[in-house]
């Protein structure tokens, strides 16, 4: 079936999108990004769930197409939250045509993906296309490690044959294969407060302690491995002339398989003080695992790449991505994922945050193509 793509149709709808700015942690405009998405499935043979958020987050939707029956199938998913605070649009993001480039807050992560998938998804269960049941859910906080979407996404992946993921494409255009699993730490150094000029010998300084244990974490990194630590946030301290009690950091840990993901995770874990006189507590973990590239992946990624030779283009894949994904979860779960399905741009998380408007057409008719292909 021929595919009609109507390009600045799918270009306003991606800008009323990206309009709806939609940072995490702020639940009422998440929901009102959620109800553009309803209102855009209002018209479709479909179910439709909305779950209510949990934990000061947003609400999923989840939208299955009817007519495919039950049993396995296809699960897309798209996250509908952003990195950029409400203001981002006024200020330093304003949505704006640049000859190819489209820009705005989350155009390129990636409601841009997001949107040309619902497209395709829109297109398929009008006509009845797909083979397989297809299950579209749209989260509300994959900006932030997923807290309260991981448990839905993991339910509909182990009843899912297949999962797409609408993150965006990179290096021009190539999908995603496999991606490091990503940790995530806390560390509080709690150390014994004393005057600075009085009592100096009386304290245990916590920004000292946690200075050896900054360079002790950084220090795991190891690129032939595949493995980084990254101290990303610091804080401690109340004042100059105060021996500081209490400081902490973040700590970000990637890794590429799940052998390095234990390892790395009992050290950061274990950290011992080196002054006795100063507590150390670690708290966090293995936040994504690791996204192997399976047998099973390779076949759908080969499957991908005909069904975009039908369409005219050469379809590759990246070596394997530091940046974590919902997709992350479910190639964990041995189901074969495919990601990086979205936009094709650049500047991701940035003020230069852009899609291509060349993709949307290529990508919409991939996507569709592997609803109508998938069996
Ligand atoms: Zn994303």
């Amino acid at each position: 079936m021929t595919l009609s793509i109507n390009l600045p149709a799918m270009i306003s709808g991606i800008r009323r999108w990206v309009e709806a700015e939609s940072p995490t942690r702020d639940t009422a405009a998440v929901n009102r990004m959620i109800d553009l998405v309803q209102a855009d499935v209002a018209d479709l043979p479909v179910s439709v769930e909305r779950v209510p958020g949990r934990n000061g987050f947003a609400d999923n939707l989840i939208v299955r197409n009817q007519a495919a029956g039950e049993g396995a199938g296809i699960v897309i998913l798209s996250h509908i939250d952003t990195v950029h605070p409400v203001g981002t649009l006024r200020g330093a993001l304003p949505f704006r045509r640049d000859g190819d480039r489209l820009y705005g807050p989350g155009l390129f992560d990636m409601k841009g993906g997001a949107y040309l998938a619902l497209e395709a998804f829109r297109q398929v269960a009008k006509a009845n296309s797909a083979k397989l049941p297809v299950t579209f859910v749209f989260t509300p906080d994959e900006e932030v490690g997923s807290p309260t979407s991981r448990h839905i996404i993991e339910a509909e992946a182990k009843r899912a044959r297949y999962v797409l993921v609408t993150e965006p494409a990179r290096d021009g255009g190539k999908v995603v294969t496999s991606r490091k699993g990503v940790g995530r730490f806390e560390v509080k150094t709690i150390g014994v407060p004393a005057h600075s000029g009085a009592r100096h010998q009386d304290g245990r300084s916590a920004i000292r302690e946690m200075a050896r244990q900054v360079l002790a974490i950084e220090g795991l990194t190891d690129y032939a491995r595949g493995v980084t630590t990254t101290v990303g946030v610091i804080a401690g301290g109340t004042a100059p002339n105060v021996i500081p009690q209490h400081c902490h950091i973040t700590v970000d840990l990637r890794v590429r398989d799940v052998a390095a993901g234990t390892e790395f995770e009992a050290k950061i874990l274990g950290l011992e003080p080196f002054d006795p006189g100063v507590k150390v507590e670690v708290t966090g973990g293995m936040n994504r695992p690791p996204f192997e590239k399976s047998a099973a992946i390779d076949v759908l990624f080969r499957h991908a790449q005909a069904v975009a030779r039908g369409i005219g283009f050469e379809l590759e894949h990246t070596e394997m991505t530091g940046g974590g994904s919902d997709g992350n979860f479910t190639a964990a779960l041995g189901v074969p994922t495919l990601d990086g399905l979205g936009i094709d741009g650049d500047g991701a998380h940035t003020e230069w945050e852009h899609g291509l408007i060349s993709s949307i057409e290529p990508r919409t008719r991939l996507m569709r193509g592997l609803l109508e292909t998938l069996q």
